[in-house]
Order: structure tokens, then C-alpha cells, then sequence
């Protein structure tokens, strides 16, 4: 029936302020699945969120960053801002497609000389960030592309550069000062820079070390994920029968290797609950090991997302569309029918059924 997304309000509030703190600038991106939460919760919060920010002197959250232009409609009735879209502007498709009455709060992302031309034709007073191409070598312009650039830049109103760094592994700021060293030489009109995935102390030294700069950071996971203990999911248990060895189950009619429950929960394919790897290491000796043990996983059972006291639980088999089947061995602890039980999933690529905030 359920998959609900639960959240401890008052604590998850007070890490959404926190964040907004202690990073000058912030930019919320809320964006897919809005990390579990919806566009439209995370749209709302941001306006919250820059409501708060009001007379401390500092800026966050006066613009939100969707990840595509289908996404705008989503939150532009629930937060009143500016919008940054995240996948660069192309000469096609939905970028072309703005409600007339958001233009002018939409900031598009322009990563090729050629779209910066094109966009200006269109809309002459476009706001816009120039992406430069990063070692994700995702979009982005080079060094010589902007200084190639000429008079465009003086077009149109230029919001700042943008960068679209990977995942630390290491410090990036030798990399971004690279970058901004190709933005300053080709002497473009905006002293504002869109970064992400740097650290507090990155984020801190590129303000001492920029000082003219004014540093957007664009975070998402570390805001509305960033305090894994005010979430929790559960889902419900929908029936529990009981079996014997040799009994037949499910879709596929196998049969029970041994005596326990199956039982059905909610939560499935249409989820996003999906399969995981099975358990342990399956090298043949090890299999061969834990068929000895009459371990579950040697006879084909996979571990699932779902925990009862918590021990994760194995499939009984594929994950259906909006249920899934478990096995319990005999001995293991039965929840009764009406009965939550811990899933332990991705908030990015699970759909829950409810979201509920106290
Ligand atoms: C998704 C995204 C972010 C935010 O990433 P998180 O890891 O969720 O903080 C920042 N910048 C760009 C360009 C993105 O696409």
C-alpha cells in the first residue's frame, strides 16, 4: 500500500538553516524526484528558506537550480525567485518553450559560443551563466572559447561563470583556480562564480582567495539529504503466510527450500525498489560455504532493501510493481499484517508513496 518517506521536521528544518548558514550564497538545487521529497516541497522550502535569510545580511536561496527546463513549471508558482536551469540551453526542444511569464526569472546555462548567439536572437534580454568545461568533461566551454567570445557578453544580462566540478577525490581547487585564471583573461563583465561539490573550507579559501568573487555553491544532497537521521522510510506489511519446505510461491511457482513466511510488503518496481546485489562474496567456494550453511543466498535469494529488527531481509523473488515478496526463514522474528518495517533505499531514485514531515 505505502512506501512513506518520513521526516523529522524540526530537526531537518534546523539542518536546512544550518546549511544556509554556514554557506554564503547558496543556491538549493532541487531537481528529479526532488531527492525523495517532490519539486514542489523542496520549491516551497527554498522560499522559506530565503524568507529566513531576509535581514541577516546574507544571501541563499534568492535563486533555486532545476536540473531541466520542464522542470521550471514545477516550482515557479511555489517559490517566487530566480530560477537557474541546470542542462545547458540549446537551440531546441523545452528550452525554447518558456512560459513567457517566468522569462525573465529563468537564468539559462549557456555552454557553447554558438548557443550564447542563438539564445540573444530569441530572447534579448536572456539572463545567463557561461558554463566552463571541467574535468567531468560533461558541457562547458574552454579558456580560448570565451575569450572568443567578443562583444556577445555584453548582451543579454551575464549572471556569472559556472562550474560543474566532479565528486572530490582530492581538493579542486587547483582545477577551479585554473578555471577562473580563463575567465578573468578573457575579461568577462561578472564577478560571480556558480560552483559545486567543494567543501566548507574549499568554499572558504576560494573566498579569501577571490575576494572580488561573490561564490554561488549549488548543493543539493548535502542540503536536503545532509541529515540522514531526521529521514526515515518505511513500508507496511501487507500479508504474512506461513510455509513449508517443498510449498510453491509467487510468479515464477518456486518452492520454499525450507520452512519460514513469505511475506508481501509495499513498495516495488514502480518505486524505484529495485534489486540488489546478491549477498556476500560469490566466489564458488564461498557459495559453496554458505550452501553447506543452507544459506539462502546459495539457492537464489537476493537481498532486498527491506529490514526487520534490524537484519535485512532477502526477496522471495523479484520485486513486483508496486509489492514486493520476502522470505523469512523459520526462526526469524514475524511482523503481523498492519506492521512498518525499515527500507533502506536511494532518496534519489525512489518514488514514495507519502512524504510526512512532522
Ligand atoms: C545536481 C547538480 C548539483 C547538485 O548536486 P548534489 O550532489 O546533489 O549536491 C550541482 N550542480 C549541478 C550542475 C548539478 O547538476
Amino acid at each position: 500500500m505505502t512506501l512513506t518517506l518520513h521526516v523529522d521536521g524540526p530537526r531537518w528544518r534546523e539542518h536546512l538553516v544550518e546549511v544556509a548558514e554556514r554557506t554564503p550564497g547558496l543556491v538549493p538545487v532541487a531537481k528529479g524526484n526532488g531527492y525523495g521529497f517532490g519539486l514542489g516541497r523542496l520549491a516551497r522550502r527554498t522560499q522559506w528558506l530565503a524568507d529566513r535569510g531576509v535581514g541577516t545580511g546574507q544571501t541563499w536561496g534568492d535563486v533555486l537550480a532545476v536540473g531541466t527546463y520542464d522542470e521550471v513549471a514545477e516550482v515557479a508558482d511555489r517559490f517566487h525567485g530566480s530560477i537557474l536551469v541546470l542542462t545547458p540551453w540549446r537551440p531546441f526542444g523545452a528550452a525554447l518553450e518558456v512560459d513567457p511569464a517566468f522569462a525573465g526569472r529563468v537564468i539559462h546555462t549557456v555552454s557553447r559560443a554558438e548557443d550564447l548567439a542563438a539564445l540573444l536572437e530569441r530572447q534579448p534580454d536572456a539572463r545567463y551563466v557561461l558554463e566552463l568545461v571541467t574535468s567531468m568533461l560533461r558541457h562547458g566551454m574552454t579558456g580560448r572559447d570565451l575569450r572568443g567570445l567578443g562583444g556577445l557578453t555584453a548582451r543579454g544580462r551575464l549572471e556569472g561563470i559556472a562550474l560543474h566540478l566532479p565528486l572530490a577525490q582530492g581538493s579542486h581547487l587547483s582545477q577551479v583556480q585554473r578555471l577562473i585564471t580563463d575567465a578573468v583573461s578573457a575579461d568577462l563583465p561578472t564577478r560571480t562564480l556558480w560552483v559545486s561539490h567543494l567543501t566548507d573550507s574549499e568554499h572558504e579559501r576560494l573566498r579569501a582567495s577571490y575576494s572580488d568573487y561573490t561564490i554561488r555553491p549549488r548543493i543539493g544532497t548535502g542540503l536536503w539529504l545532509g541529515d540522514r537521521g531526521a529521514l526515515k522510510v518505511t513500508a507496511q506489511v501487507l500479508d504474512v503466510h506461513p510455509v513449508e519446505r517443498g510449498d510453491v510461491f509467487g510468479y515464477r511457482s518456486r518452492t520454499a527450500p525450507k520452512s519460514g513466511h513469505v511475506l508481501i510488503v509495499s513498495g516495488g518496481t514502480a518505486h524505484g525498489i529495485g534489486l540488489a546485489a546478491p549477498s556476500g562474496d560469490l566466489s564458488l567456494k564461498s557459495r559453496a560455504a554458505t550452501l553447506a550453511r543452507g544459506g539462502l543466498d546459495a539457492v537464489g535469494f537476493v537481498r532486498s532493501p527491506y529490514f526487520i529488527g534490524g537484519k535485512q531481509c532477502l526477496f522471495a523473488e523479484p520485486p513486483h510493481m508496486q509489492a514486493s515478496m520476502l522470505f523469512l526463514p523459520h526462526g526469524s522474528p514475524v511482523p503481523a499484517v498492519g506492521d512498518e518495517i525499515d527500507v533502506r533505499v536511494r532518496f534519489t531514485t525512489t518514488s514514495f508513496d507519502r512524504v510526512e514531515i512532522s
